[in-house]
């Protein structure tokens, strides 16, 4: 994993320990080059998951420019767990037309999934 990437899931970690849940989660919103647009824990009284939470807070002017979500979850007995997006997280994410999603796992890792095929590639931060 890149260092910036390794940055951007230290920041979505600790955007996670805000949360008033008992599963904690974290998600930053991404612009081209990386660059953080939104972030937001999950909130229990809402019922309102991270993703969507941090979508809705990409300031109305640079909604276009957001490509990428890092989603992590913060655990108690080790510092990461899986967050693979739920269903109704990724279609709000494909209608906000971001393109690639990473999200924390078990072991301490960074997978990816691209929801527009043949369009951006995750090279823009991986790079970095
Ligand atoms: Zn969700």
């Amino acid at each position: 994993m890149s260092k910036r990437l390794e940055r951007l899931k230290e920041t979505a970690y600790k955007e996670a320990l805000k949360s008033n849940g008992i599963h904690r989660h974290g998600a930053i919103v991404l612009g081209n080059g990386g660059r953080i647009l939104a972030k937001a824990c999950n909130n229990y009284d809402n019922g309102c998951h991270a993703e969507v939470r941090a979508l809705k807070r990409v300031p109305h002017d640079a909604k276009e420019c957001a490509v990428a979500i890092i989603v992590v979850r913060a655990r108690r007995n080790q510092r990461f767990g899986l967050s693979r997006p739920c269903v109704a997280c990724q279609a709000a994410l494909k209608a906000a037309n971001i393109d690639v999603v990473y999200y924390s796992t078990n072991n301490e890792t960074l997978e990816y999934e691209t929801f527009h095929e043949n369009e951006h590639r995750p090279v823009f931060i991986e790079g970095h």
